[in-house]
């Protein structure tokens, strides 16, 4: 297949559709971008080099896959929608540096996915993962990233301007929430730029920005368990409209009144609802829970 004619047209793209009998699916968020130089605002973004191992969700038809394979070292792109794979293979089968895998970003072994691809000696370690995502798995997918162990360097998704607000969103509003902190904790987050809805096909209703996530060495915060970090995290917003103290009764498995030992310890007033509290905050809390509960454990031996 003839991998210099650029598939993020218009014309290109309904002529793929229509001659592999495939229609796009709003079910799974596909908005194909239709115009060459917004994929190529990724790539230059993604600033990705032929020593790169490149993570792609949602290929789609190929569009960003194929200046991805042009700029990269290795590309793995993980595919959900197996009527995709006719079109994609025969765009990449001749193509030494691409692996179109058909899985669920949300549910597959992403390590266990790169990991012979990761082994090449020729590529740094870790990897970048580059997207333009479907809406309804943005959230999960981040949160995936950001609170697992995966050795990502810098993530580069293309998602609905409202998420990019929530990315970067400070304590005491309504964008505020357990995604804002998780960013917090493990990133650098930045709005590359903004994309208009007319650049897809088809349209969507919302206009979209392309986010850059970088890691840096150590995460903003240090604390006792990262696991106790996220679970407080969570609990807190699960029941946002409930103070602290409601919010996370029950969820921890503590009695009351350890609870509010917890919350005198790690001076963070229990009757705040989360959105109150910062990363600081949090990461106080999780280790004052963490500590009692290491001294339940001690005392049960
Ligand atoms: N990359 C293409 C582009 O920019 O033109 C398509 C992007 S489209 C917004 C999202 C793509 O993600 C679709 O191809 C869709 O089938 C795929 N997708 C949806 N859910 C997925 C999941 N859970 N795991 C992997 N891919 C998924």
């Amino acid at each position: 297949m003839d991998n210099t004619k650029k598939i993020a047209t218009p014309s290109v793209t309904r002529d793929l559709l229509r001659s592999h009998g495939v229609a796009a699916k709003k079910s799974l968020g596909q908005n194909f971008i239709v115009e060459p130089q917004v994929i190529e605002h990724i790539v230059r973004t993604a600033g990705c080099d032929k020593r790169d191992l490149v993570l792609e969700i949602g290929p789609g038809l190929g569009a960003l896959t194929q200046a991805l394979a042009a700029a990269a070292g290795q590309v793995v792109a993980l595919e959900i929608d197996k009527t995709l794979l006719p079109p994609l293979n025969a765009q990449f089968a001749a193509c030494p540096n691409v692996a179109i895998l058909q899985a669920d970003a949300l549910q597959a072994d992403i390590a266990r996915l790169l990991e012979p691809y990761a082994a090449k000696a020729e590529l740094r370690p870790g990897f970048m993962a580059v997207a333009n995502l479907p809406y309804y798995i943005t959230t999960p997918l981040l949160l995936r990233f950001l609170t697992e162990d995966l050795p990502w360097r810098r993530l580069v998704f293309m998602v609905q301007k409202e998420v990019a607000a929530r990315l970067q969103a400070a304590p005491g509003g309504k964008d505020y929430g357990a995604l804002s902190l998780a960013v917090q904790y493990r990133a650098n987050v930045s709005v590359a730029f903004t994309v208009p809805a007319a650049v897809f096909l088809p349209r969507p209703k919302v206009d979209s920005a392309v986010v850059v996530l970088d890691r840096p060495e150590r995460p903003a915060v240090s604390v006792r368990s990262e696991a106790a970090l996220f679970a407080v995290i969570r609990a807190g917003f699960n029941q946002r409209r409930k103070t602290l103290a409601n919010a996370l009764a029950g969820n921890l498995g503590l009695a009351k009144d350890e609870l509010a030992a917890a919350f005198a310890g790690a001076q963070v007033d229990g009757a705040c609802r989360a959105e109150a509290l910062t990363l600081a905050d949090f990461a106080r809390l999780a280790d004052a829970i963490t500590d009692l509960k290491q001294r339940n454990m001690e005392e049960i031996k």
